[in-house]
């Protein structure tokens, strides 16, 4: 039998099994205990090693903002507001929920095209935003100096509420559909067996469950460690002072957020609340959190916080006219990327993660909790969360060096401008090419994606290798411009060694592809096969090329960004069956070689023969390269002639060297990922994880070409064939955007006709048609066909100004693909 506190809570004894076992009871638990029990899975035992809400939530601001940086963070932040709105009805349980708005407000220019950018992004989400005026805003918020700002954006139904009583609420919600919730005890480590969960150990005995969910806060990384679950999270100091009272503080005023001055403030009870976040954090505990760590504080330091402090009381003067009652400072989970995680580990089937909340977890809580229970409930999310998915982690992120470096950086970036093309600037130099430092010497500026040093763009003589930021044309801009013009007219020599890449081998390894692949995989020896895999429902969750290279030899090759979840996949499908796979991405560097002169480039290196007949299109072949051997794949990600080099590791300076050396008489120039990203849009070639994600099918991206109807099974086909009969009702198109100054990013509305119809999916500059060029999703009813698109009249909105566009369901470069087989 358990004792049962006011919460309807248990404070001893906990069951043998559950069918769903959470660990953790601060907001995110409990929010995804409730939403499990609303989807009708009630075997839920939430267990919580001290009381609920003890770790972080109990000391949070308990700001409800709706707006976020992307679309589907949005969307999960407007859930939590409306669910917010309801609780106390449905639970009885008081929420301290109210809606006083919130003001956010810009002192340059630049800032203000962010906010503009964030208030058009507002209108696909259905957030209500209102630009206002100085006057107006000094009249919302008597106590603002508005001396220096530019402009102000109010969201008037932004919220507040108490982090506690939500969470009892939504805990009491949780219980009343049948969750147990056990207090007072910890999971000491959790269990599997095989790559699958089985359960935990408590202190007080084994629980044996199918899911265990970790919503354990900042103690996440160490107790998924215990199962080799990698979840690179890192407590962080977070800071707020809360002053005296202040009579001339209005009850009821909206928050204000000042991210140029890295703060928010909020009134309570007549006092005024103000939050910060500094450019470099302070990370705390980084061995690890104690368990006995429970409504626990951190020491004061004003040597730390008072230079953000300072710029607050410029921008609410009253700030520094006033007593201070509290400086408080409690530690948060931060992540390497500033956004949390959720969704199955890829290491551990049945666990699943929601933690790292990055001091937005009380207004992501409805959200994750909605989003999660679904996932669990369906074995898919209920949209797509690329974003925020735990398989966009690397195990050395979960490195204590690394992780001390990140985390003190990525807390400062959640007010700091989020400028396209925003780059890192800690724990760099993690996965270097072996021809790194020549292509650095050679006036490479670096990016980082999974780690690795990946050329973005290479400086013109004499240019500095920094990026200086803007919403326009960056100083990259003519550049770039070179490196896109030599591959569309000349060749241009790419370092894609960042790709990641397996090796499947055995006896099953055809008919796992096969199974796993839309397009047909068992093909002859040499063939290069690019193909989606595909869910159940026949969304793509992977796009790659599978080349074969033996009888029972594949060779598997995909975007860094996606080598955990990609692998992850794959492990899935190959389990108990016949087939090895390897993880040669670190054995393999890789070099595109792209441009109408890339034959007559590389036929100066090799003996093989390299015309369309002996080297078709989409084949792939070993040959010599400078005497080393490597594989040579025709294939094209820019759109033009080309191969894909692999050499191996040792060999591969020798081989890049020797195309730098013959590279001049044929107009060589080196070329970096923002070229790519420009020759890919002109190409119309899609981006995983903003083009085409786990809820676009390949009939609705426009890659049904590259689905093997014929084969008689494979995963998603039937949702597929289903699909197939049916109008096109959702379609990717791509657009162009007809104003040579602006340009875009992702995001934007689309309105046809003047409504709203979609949004951009990714944006890019055009060389080759002087324009910003962008891809989205349409949706209508009787089909999205090019006679529908041509008696439509396209606008895409760029920071609240709308702006012609020209759509097109071909790309706008070489429709015919003509110039990728010359
Ligand atoms: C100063 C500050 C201000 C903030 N302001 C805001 C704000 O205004 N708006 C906003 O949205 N967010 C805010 N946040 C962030 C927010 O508080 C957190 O994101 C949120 O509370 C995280 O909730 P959680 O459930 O993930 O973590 P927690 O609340 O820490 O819950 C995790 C729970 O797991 C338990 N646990 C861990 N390990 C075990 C184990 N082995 N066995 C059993 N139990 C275990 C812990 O005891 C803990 O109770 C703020 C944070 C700080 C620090």
């Amino acid at each position: 039998m358990t004792e049962q506190n006011a919460e309807g809570t248990t404070r001893s004894g906990v069951p043998d099994r559950t069918e769903v076992l959470i660990v953790g009871g601060g907001i995110i638990g409990c929010s995804v205990a409730y939403h499990l029990t609303r989807r009708g899975v009630t075997d839920v035992t939430l267990i919580e090693q001290g009381r609920l809400t003890c770790g972080t939530t109990w000391h949070a601001a308990g700001l409800v903002s709706q707006l976020k940086a992307t679309h589907s963070l949005t969307r999960l932040a407007t859930y939590s507001a409306r669910l917010f709105e309801e609780l106390e009805d449905e639970t009885g349980q008081a929420t301290g929920y109210r809606t006083p708005g919130s003001i956010s407000v810009a002192a340059d220019g630049e800032r203000w095209e962010e906010i503009l950018r964030g208030a058009s992004m507002a209108r696909t989400c259905d957030v209500e935003t209102e630009i206002i005026d100085l006057d107006r805003a000094r009249e919302l918020w008597p106590l603002l100096n508005t001396d220096d700002l530019v402009g102000a954006l109010y969201i008037p139904r932004d919220g507040q509420t108490s982090p506690v009583d939500t969470t009892i609420a939504l805990a009491k919600g949780a219980r009343a559909r049948g969750a147990r919730i056990v207090e007072g005890v910890a999971v000491e480590k959790l269990l599997a067996e095989r790559d699958r969960i089985v359960g935990v150990e408590t202190e007080q005995g084994r629980i044996e469950a199918e899911t265990v969910v970790l919503c354990s806060g900042i103690w996440t990384r160490q107790l998924a460690a215990t199962i080799g679950v990698n979840v690179p999270l890192q407590a962080c100091e977070h800071f707020y002072v809360v002053t005296e009272p202040i009579p001339e503080v209005e009850r009821g005023l909206p928050t204000l957020r000042d991210p140029g001055g890295y703060t928010y403030v909020k009134e309570e009870t007549g006092k005024l609340m103000a939050g910060f976040f500094e450019p470099r954090a302070k990370v705390w505990n980084l061995s690890g959190v104690p368990r006995d760590f429970a409504f626990g504080t951190l020491p004061e330091d004003w040597d730390h916080i008072g230079p953000v402090f300072e710029r607050a009381v410029h921008r609410v003067p009253a700030l520094g006219q006033c007593g201070l009652q509290l400086l408080f400072n409690g530690p948060e989970a931060f992540t390497p990327d500033g956004v949390y995680y959720l969704g199955p580990a890829p290491e551990v089937d049945g666990c699943f993660v929601a933690a790292g909340f990055n001091s937005v977890g009380i207004q992501s809580a409805g959200g994750a909790g909605w989003v999660l229970a679904d996932w669990i409930a369906d074995r898919h999310p209920p949209m797509d969360l690329s974003a925020v998915d735990i398989r966009r982690a690397f195990t050395f992120q979960g490195e204590d060096d690394y992780l001390q470096e990140r985390i003190s950086e990525s807390l400062g970036l959640l007010y700091a401008m989020h400028w396209p093309f925003r780059q890192y600037e800690s724990a760099r130099n993690c996965r270097l090419s072996p021809v790194h430092d020549r292509i650095r010497d050679a006036g490479a500026v670096f990016g980082e994606v999974a780690g690795w040093e990946r050329p973005n763009w290479f400086a013109r003589d004499g240019q500095e290798r920094v990026y200086e930021y803007s919403y326009g044309k960056q100083n990259w801009f003519e550049a770039s411009g070179v490196e896109c013009h030599a591959v569309r007219n000349a060749v241009g020599l790419f370092d894609k060694t960042s790709f990641a890449k397996f090796r499947v081998e055995g006896a099953d390894a055809v008919d796992v592809l096969e199974g796993v692949c839309a397009n047909t995989v068992d093909v002859e020896e040499g063939k290069a096969v690019y193909t989606q895999w595909c869910n159940d429902r026949g969304g793509i969750e992977a796009d790659l090329t599978v080349t074969r290279t033996g009888e029972q030899e594949f060779f598997v090759v995909t975007a860094a960004a996606s080598g955990t979840r990609d692998l992850a996949w794959l492990r899935r499908a190959c389990r108990e069956r016949r087939v090895t796979i390897t993880d040669a991405t670190e054995e393999t560097a890789v070099f595109g070689l792209m441009g109408p002169s890339s034959r007559s480039l590389l036929s100066r290196l090799t003996r093989a023969e390299l015309d369309n007949e002996a080297f078709p299109f989409a084949t792939s072949q070993r040959i010599d390269v400078a005497g080393h051997e490597v594989r040579a794949t025709r294939l094209t990600y820019e759109g033009e002639l080309g191969w894909e080099l692999y050499a191996p590791w040792e060999h591969a300076l020798a081989v890049f060297d020797a195309i730098l050396e013959a590279g001049p008489n044929h107009g060589l120039q080196l070329a970096g990922y923002h070229a790519m990203n420009t020759l890919r849009m002109e190409a119309g070639y899609r981006d995983w994880g903003h083009d085409i994600t786990d809820e676009d099918t390949p009939l609705e991206a426009g890659l049904g070409f590259a689905v093997a109807f014929d084969k008689p099974s494979f995963r998603g086909r039937e949702a597929l064939l289903r699909q197939r009969e049916l109008p096109r009702t959702k379609r990717l198109v791509q657009f162009r955007l007809e104003d040579a100054d602006r340009l875009l990013y992702h995001d934007e509305p689309i309105l046809r006709d003047g409504a709203l119809v979609g949004r951009t999916s990714s944006g890019m500059w055009s060389y080759v048609e002087g324009r910003a060029l962008a891809m989205g999703y349409l949706q209508h009813p009787e089909g999205v066909t090019e006679e529908w698109l041509d008696v439509s009249d396209f606008e895409i909105e760029v920071a609240t100004e709308r702006i012609s566009a020209t759509a097109s369901l071909r790309s706008f470069y070489d429709p015919a693909k003509e110039r990728i087989r010359l």
